[in-house]
């Protein structure tokens, strides 16, 4: 087993740092403010070749796999974890149709993904709530040359950016009642609705998609009828909780950055606070979680390289990555003393942004869930 980055690796890291303090940091107020991702980026972010980092080059992507996206998510996400969102919601819809479009959806669809020309979103997630991912409700009937949808999807990463939009919708009954079809947003029927004021990330726009009788031509649907729980639970395992957990590691390391900065400019008694050792246990502790993180998340996109399902690793690199954001946010915070409560001061918007990663992708215990199965089925006897 091997614990090293690749030269490539070392130095595509060292340029989407410097991309995003060069391109992405100016923006971060702005998007703050205004809770809405700047789309000022997306031809940026395309040519620097991130918005096809996993898709093949027959199809317009560099195809450098599942290590170089975690790489680009979390050093964009130590910037604006907001924006990391935003790569996430375009990367599960990428991933859904090069993993299980046909020919010619992947041919139609990918090369406008990959060149900025239109963003992505896997929209799953209805009011009625998106654990229960077998609960949907939206339907889609066959009528004549199209399918027409109807319903109503909520907290869809991308909503109102996104031009391709891979959507879970019921053709029958039960789990294996559910498709995903490829629906565009000019296509009749279809509409936004409510765009969201988050609490944090609000570097991503985040929104509801309203489908009334919205007509999908027959060839959108993706594989058969009846696949779409696999093909979105496989999407979500092995694309959405990497990309979350990407997210959260991004927080981890600004958070020991910034608490860190902070330790040693601030004085107290005449010395930096940096010199008190609750302060450097703060600090150990940060690390350590972030070290933690770090090292299941990129086992996790490493088994993912290597053709694995990685579900179980891709879930715990999740949780983990999410839990540790939201201490390592906290304990940063505290260092801060009052001035983490302060707007403008960057450790009040990351705890925000950390709380933020808990429930994207699914909740922590929807994770524990899968978890405890896997512990019950294959570590216990
Ligand atoms: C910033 C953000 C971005 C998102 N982006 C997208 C996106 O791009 N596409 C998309 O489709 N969705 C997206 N989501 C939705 C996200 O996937 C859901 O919020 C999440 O799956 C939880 O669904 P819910 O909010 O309806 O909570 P619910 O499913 O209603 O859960 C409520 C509570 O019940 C608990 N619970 C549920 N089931 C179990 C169980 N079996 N055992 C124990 N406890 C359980 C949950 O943990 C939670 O505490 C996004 C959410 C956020 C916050």
């Amino acid at each position: 087993m091997e614990f090293g980055f690749t030269e490539r690796e070392e130095l595509l890291r060292k340029s989407i740092a410097e991309f995003a303090e060069r391109e992405i940091a100016p923006l971060v107020e702005k998007m703050e403010t205004e809770g809405e991702f700047d789309p000022c980026l997306i031809p940026k972010l395309a040519q620097m070749g991130i918005l096809g980092i996993i898709t093949p080059p027959e199809y317009g992507g560099t195809g450098m796999g599942h290590v170089a996206k975690t790489i680009v998510i979390e050093e964009i996400a130590k910037v604006c974890p907001g924006v990391g969102l935003t790569l996430e919601g375009h990367f599960v819809c990428t991933y859904l149709i090069q993993t299980f479009g046909t020919q010619e959806q992947k041919s139609r669809y990918l090369p406008l993904l990959t060149s900025g020309e239109a963003l992505g979103s896997l929209s799953v997630t209805e009011p009625t709530g998106g654990s229960d991912v077998a609960g949907i409700q939206t339907r889609a009937a066959k009528r004549g040359n199209c399918y027409v949808l109807t319903g109503r999807k909520c907290f869809i990463s991308n909503s109102h950016l996104a031009k391709i939009h891979a959507t879970l919708a019921r053709t029958g009954e039960g789990s294996k009642g559910l498709s995903t079809f490829i629906l565009e947003n000019t296509f009749p029927g279809f509409s936004l609705g409510r765009k969201e004021r988050k609490m944090g990330l609000r570097g991503a726009t985040t929104g509801e998609i309203v489908l009334q009788e919205c007509k999908v031509p027959l060839d959108n649907l993706v594989g058969k009828e009846g696949e779409g729980m696999k093909q979105v639970l496989a999407t979500i395992n092995q694309a959405g909780r990497p990309g979350m957990a990407a997210v959260a590691l991004g927080i981890c390391y600004a958070s020991l950055v910034h608490g860190a900065r902070f330790a040693r400019e601030r004085e107290l008694y005449g010395r930096p606070i940096s010199d008190l050792q609750a302060i450097q246990f703060l600090l150990a502790d940060i690390y350590a979680q972030a070290e933690g993180a770090k090292l299941l998340l990129y086992r996790a996109a490493s088994l993912l390289d290597h053709g694995e399902d990685a579900d179980v690793e891709a879930t715990l690199a999740k949780y983990m990555a999410c839990e540790a954001a939201f201490k390592c946010a906290r304990q940063a915070a505290e260092i801060h003393g009052g001035y983490s409560a302060i707007k403008g001061y960057t450790m009040e918007r990351l705890l925000r942004d950390a709380y933020v990663t808990i429930p994207s992708t699914g909740t922590a215990q929807v994770a524990k869930v899968v978890l405890g199965r896997h512990v019950m089925k294959h570590l216990h006897n």
